[in-house]
């Protein structure tokens, strides 16, 4: 067989030169996006136009173009007007740690197969846990996204707190597990997975603040346990997805301990508030929980995807995906640490310890206060910018950097209102300045920013809202 393409391919000077010049090409991108000399957050384009395009491109692009349009045809999340999903700037430093694991590519399931981003991993992991409050019994991992975190805690919790032996023998009653209504949507769906069906996800009502009303979890409880429904777990959200706040984690602590519950704590988004003296109230109580996840890539500056699951008892994380039924009762010790695919749902992950101690190393832990407690400023003075003109309504007043609020108009009724929001919305995406998305809580159509930018400022958000009153001006004239 002819190798020459391979040969290509494989070109150390080829990896050089388009190396640099990629470099080059996002340090530009950073310069332009960080410093406001681009104009535009995102250049929207119907789906069906850009799939055509990358058609065409395939057949007839120019392969030296393809970053460049890459890049062209993305949203700059490192735009201060970028002020939409939950995912960080990521930290220049840290991506490049990024492009170490995917060229060494080590497949990090067994220690071999990556020493130095295995302990790597047991370092950060034992310092988040210390910075929750949890003690050496503690221990973590890394996985693949908030999402398979929040599952894999909750079958670690199934197999701690149930008794039969589900693992061999299946399901042999009814389970179920306690939510706030307005959870992130990955809980219910870990719910279903694990077939606890409809009835097994007991969703508890929203309070007045928009998060989990812990006065009805008793009730609640008491409803399951006579329907027959044997309740294992709890999760409290820090803070639920949508309105950015957060759950009395002390109360469900409490709650938690009195029914003998796994308390699982989804931080994705706000558990960094750990590292911010400042905030760090927001999460009092996350050292009672039995196991918490924090994303890498949302408010702590990494790329995507850096999530870590952490658990207050280190022995119950390997129990997970253990065949054997008494697994606790003979856990040893020492209990390789290191071969992570015995306690993470992946066999092959990625490297990602290498960007958590990238930005650990070279920046201490001061760079994850100062990132938290900016951002959460910055909302707070949203909150109060939007609260001070009469054109716009609070959802909440938030607790964090989601901000969630609506255009009004008197003569407007709630239904009107509803549409109108919704196409200020769309045609903020499509004149691409800023970039805000939207969500419906007890039915009212919000528009919903998470400040995910250090360097947005007042000014921005205050333009925002100029930006915003023109368009709705000339939607109803
Ligand atoms: C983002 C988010 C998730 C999902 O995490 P991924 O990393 O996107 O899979 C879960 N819960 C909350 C509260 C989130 O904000």
């Amino acid at each position: 067989m002819d190798k020459s393409l391979l040969k290509i391919a494989y070109s150390p000077e080829g990896f050089r030169k388009r190396g640099h010049e990629l470099v080059d090409q996002l340090a530009d991108h950073l310069d332009a996006t960080l410093n406001g000399k681009s104009k535009k957050v995102i250049n929207w384009n119907l789906p069906e136009d850009e799939y055509a395009f990358w058609n065409g491109f395939l057949e007839n692009g120019e392969s030296s173009q393809l970053f460049t349009e890459i890049v062209k045809r993305t949203t700059h999340v490192h735009n201060p007007k970028y002020i939409g999903h939950q995912v960080s700037p990521a930290a220049p430093l840290a991506s490049l740690g990024g492009l170490i694991s995917s060229l060494l590519n080590n497949g990090m399931a067994v220690y071999e197969m990556g020493m130095a981003p295995s302990a790597i991993e047991r370092v950060i992991t034992e310092f988040i846990c210390s910075k929750i409050g949890y003690d050496e019994q503690s221990r973590g991992f890394l996985t693949s996204g908030g999402t398979l975190a929040n599952l894999t805690a909750l079958l670690t919790a199934r197999k701690v707190k149930v008794e039969h032996d589900i693992w061999n023998d299946g399901h042999q009653e009814s389970l179920g597990i306690m939510v706030y209504e307005e959870a992130h949507y990955c809980v219910d769906r870990a719910a279903r997975i694990m077939g606890l069906g409809d009835k097994g996800v007991i969703k508890i009502p929203a309070s007045s603040s928009y998060n989990m009303d812990v006065s009805q979890l008793e009730e609640h409880y008491q409803k399951a346990q006579k329907e027959g429904i044997h309740v294992f777990a709890i999760v409290g959200s820090a803070p639920s997805t949508a309105t950015g706040m957060y759950d009395d984690l002390l109360a469900i602590a409490d709650f938690s301990m009195k029914h003998n519950l796994w308390f699982h704590i989804d931080g994705a988004h706000g558990g960094a508030s750990i590292f911010s003296p400042k905030y760090k109230h927001t999460v009092k109580g996350i050292d009672r929980a039995d196991s918490v996840v924090i994303d890498g890539h949302k408010m702590m500056m990494m790329p995507i995807i850096t999530t870590a699951l952490l658990y207050k008892n280190g022995n119950h994380s390997h129990s997970t995906f253990s065949q054997k039924a008494d697994y606790l009762l003979q856990q040893s010790e020492d209990e390789d640490w290191y071969n992570y695919a015995k306690r993470t749902f992946e066999c092959t992950k990625t490297m990602m310890s290498i960007q958590w101690f990238t930005l650990l190393k070279t920046y201490g832990e001061g760079i994850f206060n100062e990132y938290v407690t900016t951002l959460y400023d910055l909302g707070h003075q949203f909150g109060e910018l939007i609260l001070a003109n009469p054109q716009f309504e609070l959802a909440i007043k938030p607790m964090s950097n989601i901000v969630c609020f609506r255009y009004i108009d008197d003569i407007l009724n709630n239904i009107e209102l509803n549409e109108l929001n919704a196409t200020i919305r769309q045609q903020l995406l499509e004149e691409g300045e800023y970039y805000i998305v939207q969500t419906k809580v007890n039915g009212v159509h919000y528009l919903r920013t998470t400040i995910m930018n250090p360097f947005t400022t007042s000014e921005h958000l205050e333009q925002l809202l100029e930006i915003i009153k023109g368009i709705a001006l000339t939607l109803k004239s």
